[in-house]
């Protein structure tokens, strides 16, 4: 199920069509076996998606991307949470650091690293460390001048995409702490000397790496340095604002549409035998009270796929949004928890199978509340904008910085 937006062209519905005969033919059949594998790193999904152009969806043509808008990426990331948890996580995680690229990058950079993204060149962004967690300025991690260049300490967790990436857009301590302007970040490739990843077992998402990349003594130079001096804060917030939020929100919203349609399947195909005799039969979801609860679900569905696009949508039309931005993925993981405690309990003891399709959104809907902000984090942020709280637009900040998207034609 999926509603209607004034503002789909053609050519998004189009990409929609694209992205879900994909979902089917190539994520649905290894979902499976991904499942089975539990934490592990696929290449298989990453290749497949990177093929596509997937990674470059909001990298201008002249960066070889395909330069569209933001309304697209959503729609790639929900078609294939669709399809798979992890194939979800996976897109969605790539988009992140590509956007604090588009957002610092100098030109140079771009030409470097935007063409290669676009090809197939996973990126992570690494700014969460253990003991700070989303605190950002409360970070350890180092770099410090040295010669001409710069050398990196940190331990970095939670590193979306670390077991597939070639390229780490790193956030890490260059001033005093507490200054905002304390942070730098930097891009630093992958196979460096000095930098390992590892990756602890995770509940869901089975296929998407999450992990730890630690970095020691790692030397860069000092064309790796994105932006200036002290925009790492800058670098984190934009793409965890802009990008990261509506990203999760798009991510929840596919596993959301994939409860339901699982959830309709079940109760269609379970009878219960009714009448004096016994002789007649009825579908679960002919049942009043069952026919209520779906109502509720379809409703929140309604309302969460009309935030996470309505939110994006903004960001296309030049328009500051973080509280959109940052509602829309409060929302939608919100929404998609409350549908899943719903189809638990619609799907009785078979919600208790770990081989059962709905015993997986549970586990993969785990992954979707911590990353860009907690929900916590996203209420205070509410609480603030109703307080009349004046904050910092970080989509106000990338609009002026970064071209303008075009929608799918
Ligand atoms: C699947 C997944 C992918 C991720 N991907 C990345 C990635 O690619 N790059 C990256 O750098 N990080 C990533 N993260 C890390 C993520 O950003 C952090 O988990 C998040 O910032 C929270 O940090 P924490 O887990 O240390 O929790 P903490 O910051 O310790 O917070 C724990 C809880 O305390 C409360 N709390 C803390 N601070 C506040 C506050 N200011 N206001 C209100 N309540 C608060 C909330 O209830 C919160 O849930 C990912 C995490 C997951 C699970």
């Amino acid at each position: 199920m999926s509603t209607t937006h004034s503002y789909l062209t053609d050519g998004h519905l189009r990409l929609r069509d694209q992205a879900q005969e994909f979902g089917r033919e190539e994520i649905g059949p290894r979902v499976s076996r991904m499942e089975a594998q539990g934490t592990h790193t696929d290449r298989e999904l990453p290749r497949l998606m990177g093929e596509r152009g997937w990674c470059g969806v909001i990298i201008g043509a002249e960066y070889g991307g395909m330069g569209l808008d933001h309304v697209s990426k959503s729609i790639l990331i929900a078609e294939a949470s669709y399809a798979s948890g992890a194939a979800g996580g996976i897109l969605q995680a790539s988009h992140i650091p590509t956007t604090a690229i588009l957002y610092l990058g100098s030109e140079e950079q771009k030409r470097l690293w935007l063409p290669q993204i676009a090809r197939g060149l996973w990126a992570t962004i690494a700014v969460t460390e253990p003991d700070s967690g989303s605190h950002v300025l409360g970070m350890d991690g180092t770099a410090r001048r040295r010669g001409g260049g710069w050398v990196i300490n940190a331990r970095k967790c939670f590193i979306g995409n670390s077991g597939i990436a070639g390229l780490h857009v790193v956030v890490v301590r260059t001033g005093k702490p507490g200054d905002p302007r304390s942070l730098s970040a930097f891009l630093v490739e992958a196979d460096r000397a000095g930098i390992e990843v590892s990756q602890p077992d995770l509940i869901g998402m089975h296929g998407f790496t999450c992990g730890i990349v630690s970095l020691a003594d790692v030397r860069v130079p000092d064309s790796h340095l994105l932006g200036e001096v002290g925009d790492g804060l800058a670098a984190a917030y934009t793409a965890s604002v802009v990008c990261g939020r509506p990203n999760l929100a798009a991510t929840a919203l596919g596993l959301h549409r994939r409860v339901m349609d699982e959830t309709l399947a079940f109760l269609r195909q379970r009878r219960r035998k009714t009448g004096k005799r016994h002789r007649e039969t009825q579908q679960l979801s002919d049942h009043p009270v069952v026919k209520y609860r779906l109502g509720e679900m379809t409703s929140r569905l309604m309302a969460a796929e009309r935030l996470a696009f309505d939110a994006v949508n903004l960001l296309d039309q030049g328009r500051a949004c973080d509280t959109e931005l940052v509602q829309s993925k409060l929302f939608n993981n919100q929404a998609a928890g409350e549908t899943l405690r719903d189809a638990s309990s619609l799907h009785g003891g078979y919600a208790t199978r770990v081989d059962h399709p709905i015993t997986r959104l549970l586990r993969d809907i785990q992954h979707v509340g911590a990353p860009a902000g907690p929900d916590d984090v996203q209420r205070h942020r509410l609480t603030e904008k109703a307080l009349g709280v004046d904050r910092r637009q970080w989509s106000e900040e990338f609009l002026r910085r970064t071209y303008s998207l075009a929608a799918a034609a």
